[in-house]
């Protein structure tokens, strides 16, 4: 779960890290009244989506009056904005957050990940932090540094924390403020179960403070359920409608762009009826997998799920029957089929557990089915249906 750059300031100013003062708005009107809680005369406004790269798109804008930040924030809000992480559709600009300018010196940047391969805690640091991070990393991988750390309760010891923040050079007021940060990125990992925490830029000013200048926190939606707190922070407006409808089912989906609509059980087998449909030409509108003992009513939930995609134009149902019975899995899209009409073609492949009790099914119905043998088949049958 991703949350917006306002919340994860607010939980970074909890664990003392160094921020600057900020408003959040959802409306322009709430300016004037609002802003009276900061204490500049210069402001940024910035954009709040799910998504980085705000900055090179005409999301983040320096103001200098109140004036100025109302008309920018009129034109801001409500816009899509389109950068190079939210694809060509981009995303609309709901909430507005209004922070403090500050007179920047150095930009760096630093972040706090899971590092899977190795089950450690990586810090990344880098002196070339700011908008042109990814072409760092591309042209000058040696300025970014690594460090991997065991996980212990106590969080990093004195030495790991000075590797970490070596290559800044701060001064030694400096090193105590950087010190603290990095201590507190860990215990926000850790107590929050955050996956990812990116601190990107990182400033020095040019009074010589340390302030985390943007701020990108990611978590571990298996463990959301004991973080209520977290959760809460959840914006639906940022999600894809469809997967938001998934959640609810407890269904693994995830939204792509082909024109294939997959139901599947079991994410080997999703991953490998994807791949054969790109074999035959085509591309898959999902990732869906079912899962094991999925009930009619799931089934035809994630049947609907997929017919709610405009973009399928034919639906392949791949199903290896073991714990999922193939006879549920045709109450479930005959059930579904009944309530919204299928205007598109529709290969079933059934094996496994109940396979001949489910193709029963499946031909009393009345729906149109184009019954496969196999994978192979199946793929080929649904890309020529739609071709
Ligand atoms: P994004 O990463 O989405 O582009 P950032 O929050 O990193 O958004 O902002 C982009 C750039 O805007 C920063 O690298 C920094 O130069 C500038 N910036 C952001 N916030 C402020 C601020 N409060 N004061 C001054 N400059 C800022
Ligand atoms: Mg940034």
């Amino acid at each position: 779960m991703n949350i917006h750059e306002y919340q994860a300031k607010e939980i970074l100013k909890e664990y003392g890290a160094p921020i600057s003062d900020g408003v959040i708005i959802s409306n322009v009107s709430e300016i004037k009244d609002k802003i009276k809680k900061l204490n500049s005369k210069k402001y940024v406004l910035k954009a709040q989506i799910h998504a980085g790269g705000r900055g090179k798109a005409g999301g983040v804008k320096l103001v200098n009056s109140i004036s100025e930040l109302e008309v920018e924030a009129g034109k801001m809000m409500g816009k899509i904005l389109v950068t190079h992480q939210t694809g060509s559709e981009g995303k609309e600009v709901k909430k507005l957050y209004v922070e403090e300018a500050s007179q920047i010196s150095k930009e760096f940047y630093l972040s706090c990940l899971i590092d899977r391969e190795t089950s450690k805690i990586a810090f990344i640091s880098s002196t070339k932090g700011g908008m042109d991070i990814e072409k760092v990393a591309s042209d000058t991988p040696d300025k970014i540094v690594t460090n991997k750390i065991n996980f212990k309760d106590e969080g990093p010891n004195e030495k790991e924390v000075e590797n970490i923040i070596s290559i800044f050079k701060f001064n030694d007021q400096q090193k105590i403020v950087a010190k603290k940060l990095i201590k507190s990125l860990y215990k926000i990992l850790v107590e929050k179960d955050a996956s990812l925490i990116e601190i990107n830029p990182l400033i020095i000013t040019k009074d010589d403070k340390i302030i985390c200048l943007d701020a990108k926190m990611n978590f571990d939606d298996n463990a959301i359920f004991r973080r209520p707190e977290i959760l809460k922070l959840r914006d639906l407006n940022e999600e894809e409608p469809a997967e938001i409808e998934a959640s609810k089912h407890d269904l693994a989906y995830i939204k792509l762009n082909g024109s294939i609509g997959c139901m599947v059980n079991g994410a080997g087998l999703a991953m490998a009826t994807m791949d054969i449909i790109k074999l035959y030409g085509q591309e898959p509108a999902n990732f869906l997998d079912v899962g094991g003992g999925a009930t009619k009513e799931k089934v035809a939930a994630a049947f609907k799920l997929i017919l709610s995609d405009k973009n399928v134009k034919g639906i392949l149902i791949n199903i290896f029957g073991g714990i999922m019975r193939c006879d549920v899995l045709a109450q479930g899209v005959v059930e579904a089929a009944k309530q919204i009409s299928l205007s598109v073609p529709l290969v079933v492949r059934l094996a496994g557990t109940n396979f001949k009790e489910g193709n029963e099914i499946l031909d009393k119905s009345n729906l149109k089915i184009l019954s496969a043998s196999d994978l192979n088949d199946a793929a080929k049958k649904i890309v020529e249906a739609i071709n």
